[in-house]
């Protein structure tokens, strides 16, 4: 018995005309559970429409009884975690501690949003000019969307929506079609909380769903969080139709581990940021680059045992430390990823590969992998594998550490190990990634402040939510006014000025 996981549009659950579906599968036993409906142009036109007129309502709605909707918000979620959680865990994979914690950082995101009134507070000039006042506001964009990826069905739509509607906006959601049922709760939790049908809609789809999005005229704005050729795609369409597009890319996030670091703390720093989630986090370390040959053979000898001994589980299980990967296919493409290194010639020093486990046997399983004397010509360096795979690429220096970061392709995170505050502080300057953690390996920002990356991690101006989110999602207006209306210069045709 499969499931139908159908669109929401206008508060209620709807399949839409199109009769495209794509399978929904539970990671840890391989088997199909459900099935996403794929939005066709017309069933996006219907969300859009709906979506536009909610629209000045909503609008209207003073910024406090907005705020005071996500407060409701707020609580269900924090009522309802281990449902969610659930969800996220059957469709997903990852453990369900791992989903409770996005889900947390999720929810941080709408208490930030439950700031609206004073998040959207103008600035105001009084006596630019004899009688003369200017004013400067923010409203918000219309209908915006928000395309996101599987790795976080409930975080990364958290980081877009609930900052859009408190600055007055609706929004059109198209989750990822691998874990598509997280969109559903939040919607139907909103509407509960008291928001105004029509204010926030789900597309379930595809590439027909996001090419619709991207072309239609009554859209504004484009958030989307996925891999990079996609996010390029995404942002050069958008902004051709005239479009606000901010679109976060792929990663390869370098954590570099100097000789006086405390190499215990870095190596379960490494172990939790490289196999948490089992890889499958855009801020997951995917590079190790201890400095000098002592760092890095003192390094490797206290991770080989540590991956080794991974408790890889279905996401149920409360001892496993890592689940299985999103589908089959990104399973194979992982190991795949795994053969090309060996056959590159890094030293393979854990192999993940082959792993079956008792029960789950047609799981989309795979164990920890540890690759050394990675090097950056290959493949398993320059590309991102968004799996359980480390790989550790020695350094000579501080300075050849740094230039291997800066070269690379993406520019997402960056983290350094070091007791040197001379060297952490050198290096958070000079650093080319948007997120810097010193002695911190997922520097991912607080709601408060703004998550995003640089190079080819990021396509658009602006971060996702905290203040950059707000600029994203609102335009600037400002006003000047003259009051009293009776003072009278008589006409002038030169360009204005304030006396
Ligand atoms: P993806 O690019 O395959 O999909 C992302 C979204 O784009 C989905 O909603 C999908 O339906 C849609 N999509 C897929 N192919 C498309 C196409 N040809 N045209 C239009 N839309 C298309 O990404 P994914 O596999 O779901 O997620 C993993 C990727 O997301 C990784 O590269 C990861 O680094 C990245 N990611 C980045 C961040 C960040 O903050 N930079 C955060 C999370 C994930």
């Amino acid at each position: 018995m499969t499931t139908e996981i159908a669109h929401f549009v206008a508060g209620a659950r709807t399949r839409g005309e199109s009769q495209r579906r794509a399978p929904v599968f539970n990671p840890a036993t391989g088997e199909q559970t459900g099935e996403a409906v794929l939005a066709s142009r017309a069933d996006v036109d219907a969300a859009v429409r709906a979506a536009a007129a909610a629209f000045p309502g909503w609008a209207a709605t003073p910024p406090l009884r907005r705020a005071r909707i996500l407060a409701r918000f707020a609580r269900i979620i924090e009522e309802r975690t281990d449902e969610l959680a659930a969800i996220i865990t059957a469709e997903h994979g990852k453990t369900l501690s791992d989903a409770k914690g996005e889900i947390q950082r999720g929810l941080e995101v709408v208490e930030f949003a439950t700031g609206a009134p004073q998040l959207l507070k103008g600035e105001f000039t009084d006596n630019v000019g004899t009688g003369v006042d200017s004013h400067a506001m923010r409203q918000p964009l219309g209908v915006v969307a928000g395309i996101t990826p599987f790795n976080f069905p409930a975080m990364v739509p958290m980081w877009m929506f609930p900052v859009a509607l408190a600055c007055g906006n609706c929004f059109i959601l198209k989750p990822s079609e691998r874990d598509p049922s997280a969109s559903l709760k939040l919607g139907e939790w909103l509407s509960e909380a008291g928001l105004p049908k029509g204010v926030f809609n789900v597309v379930q789809g595809d590439k027909e769903a996001v090419d619709a999005l991207l072309a239609h005229p009554d859209v504004q704005a484009v958030s989307f969080v996925g891999s990079t050729p996609i996010a390029r795609y995404v942002y050069e369409t958008a902004a051709c139709n005239g479009k606000r597009a901010q679109a976060l890319g792929g990663a390869k996030n370098h954590m570099v581990v100097m000789p006086d670091a405390d190499l215990d703390q870095a190596v379960d720093a490494l172990m939790g940021a490289a196999y948490g989630s089992a890889g499958e986090r855009c801020m997951a370390v995917s590079v190790a680059v201890p400095v000098g040959e002592a760092t890095a053979n003192a390094l490797v000898e206290r991770l080989i045992p540590k991956v080794r001994a991974l408790k890889v589980g279905p996401g149920t299980d409360p001892e496993a430390e890592m689940g299985p990967l999103v589908t089959r296919q990104h399973r194979d493409k992982v190991s795949a990823y795994v053969d090309a290194g060996v056959a590159e010639g890094a030293k393979l020093l854990v192999d993940g590969r082959n792993l079956t486990l008792q029960g789950y046997e047609n799981g989309f399983f795979i164990g920890g992998s540890l690759f050394d004397h990675v090097t950056a010509d290959m493949k398993i360096y320059r590309e991102e594998i968004f799996g359980p795979v480390l790989c550790v690429a020695r350094a000579e220096s501080h300075d050849a550490a740094l230039e291997l970061i800066n070269d690379h392709e993406f520019g997402n995170g960056a983290a350094i190990f070091t007791r040197d505050g001379d060297t952490a502080r050198e290096f958070a300057q000079q650093v080319r990634a948007g997120m810097v953690g010193i002695n911190v390996p997922i520097p991912v920002p607080m709601a408060f402040h703004s998550f995003g990356g640089w190079k080819a991690s990021l396509f658009g101006d602006h971060h996702m939510h905290g203040p950059e989110g707000v600029r994203f999602y609102t335009r600037l207006k400002t006003i000047t006014s003259r009051w009293p209306t009776g003072i009278r210069s008589g006409a002038s045709f030169v360009m204005p000025t304030m006396r």
